[in-house]
């Protein structure tokens, strides 16, 4: 027999964004039923690199990255915990002359937007982070940006918007979704039939596939990227690292362990499974090594990866429907989502509850898609 549930607003997906969401949503009085296929923050939400990163981010993100970043500072009065949230600075290094403009026209457009960047030349690379290898052309240095623990984010979210009124089902997969009447009906795997005015699809990387039930093709991608852990060694890393290129990103908790990111590990989106690659975590190891020569010795004791929705355009899809009304997006964040999340949940409530946000969304919409007529 089924269990039937109503509520203003539906949300699919049970990641940062769609929590977010919920949580923001009870704040301003909505019902809310949340359904999550297995549990909040198990996909890409729960396994990425824990990144919270301005730095390197594509303009048009940087208005929505910007306002995610202040409510990283607030997750404690947000969800009541921390998250393990440290500002430790993203340092970005370069390593050839090429590579350093890059690092220079970007904290051009940076230090316009009132991002704080710091430009360091070799020499000055050198003395101020003597650990880093002779490869080591530049860097540049956002000291706001930083890095949280991916496990805590989505199920703190969660529990707020939980103890905030949000009914949230785990291990609820939708598996039928139609516009009804004034309104939308949901059918889950287990048995739950929901009636709401609105819906929030924010299904990662699933997303494209409940957009296409309501005549929405969008050519939305599945990558993973590659990710390694390392044993706890002495601390010689200060700031959360990437290199121009995006091929080795890496950082050191507070217990020793270092965790680098880099390469692609091998997707099955239909199996809901992803399994890291040796080559691709040999690669990472060796520019890990260039980088940062300390970690010679370090012994790796996990590789993992996991499933990410990716957008031709490398920006995610988030905003109103072009077919359904009341149905809203927020999918496809192509790889840099999580320092994104909780400001993409407020967005959501906002074009639900207002039918608009102040945040500048307009190049992420779901038109650009559209098969020219
Ligand atoms: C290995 C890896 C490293 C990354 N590193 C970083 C980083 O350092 N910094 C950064 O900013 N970003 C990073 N990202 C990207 C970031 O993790 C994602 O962009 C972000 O977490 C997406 O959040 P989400 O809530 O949109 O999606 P998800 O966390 O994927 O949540 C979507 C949820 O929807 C559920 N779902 C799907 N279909 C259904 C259905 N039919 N019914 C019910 N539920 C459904 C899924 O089970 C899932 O829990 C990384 C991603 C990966 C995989």
């Amino acid at each position: 027999m089924s269990e039937r549930l109503s509520a203003d607003v539906a949300i699919i997906g049970g990641g940062t964004a769609g929590c977010s969401a919920a949580l923001h949503l009870r704040r301003r009085g909505a019902s809310v039923v949340l359904l999550e296929a297995r549990q909040c923050g198990s996909q890409a939400s729960g396994v990425n690199f824990g990144g919270v990163r301005q730095q390197g981010r594509d303009w048009r993100e940087l208005p929505l990255s910007q306002r995610s970043r202040l409510m990283w500072d607030r997750l404690p009065d947000l969800v009541g915990h921390d998250c393990e949230f440290v500002a430790s600075g993203h340092l970005k290094l370069a390593r050839s002359a090429a590579d350093m403009t890059v690092l220079e026209d970007w904290a051009v457009g940076a230090r316009a937007s009132g991002i704080g960047v710091e430009l360091f030349g070799r020499n000055a690379v050198r003395d101020r982070f003597p650990w880093l290898g002779d490869e080591v052309a530049g860097a540049s240095l956002v000291a706001s940006d930083g890095y949280a623990n991916p496990r805590l984010v989505a199920p703190h979210f969660a529990r707020a918007a939980r103890a905030a009124g949000a009914e949230i089902r785990e291990g609820a997969k939708v598996v039928g979704a139609t516009r009804d009447g004034g309104g939308f009906r949901l059918e889950t795997s287990d048995g739950i039939d929901v009636a709401a005015r609105a819906l929030v699809n924010v299904a990662g990387a699933w997303g494209s596939e409940i957009a296409a039930r309501f005549g929405e093709d969008v050519p939305e991608g599945v990558l993973s990227p590659n990710m390694i852990v390392s044993e706890p060694v002495p601390r010689v890393v200060t700031h959360s690292l990437g290199v121009v290129g995006g091929n080795l990103y890496l950082r050191q908790i507070d217990r020793g362990n270092v965790i680098f990111g880099g390469g692609r590990g091998l997707p099955d989106l239909a199996a809901v499974r992803s399994r890291p690659s040796p080559a691709s975590t040999q690669a990472a190891l060796a520019l890990a090594v260039a980088a940062v020569p300390a970690l010679r010795q370090a012994q790796v004791i996990r590789t993992w990866t996991g499933l990410e929705g990716y957008m031709p355009d490398d920006i995610p899809v988030l905003g109103a429907s072009r077919t359904t009304p009341g149905l809203v997006h927020g999918f496809g964040f192509s790889g840099h989502g999580f320092q994104l999340g909780p400001a993409v949940g407020a967005v959501l409530a906002e074009l639900v509850l207002d039918g608009r946000t102040p945040t500048d969304i307009a190049p992420f919409a779901i038109e650009r898609f559209a098969a020219p007529v």
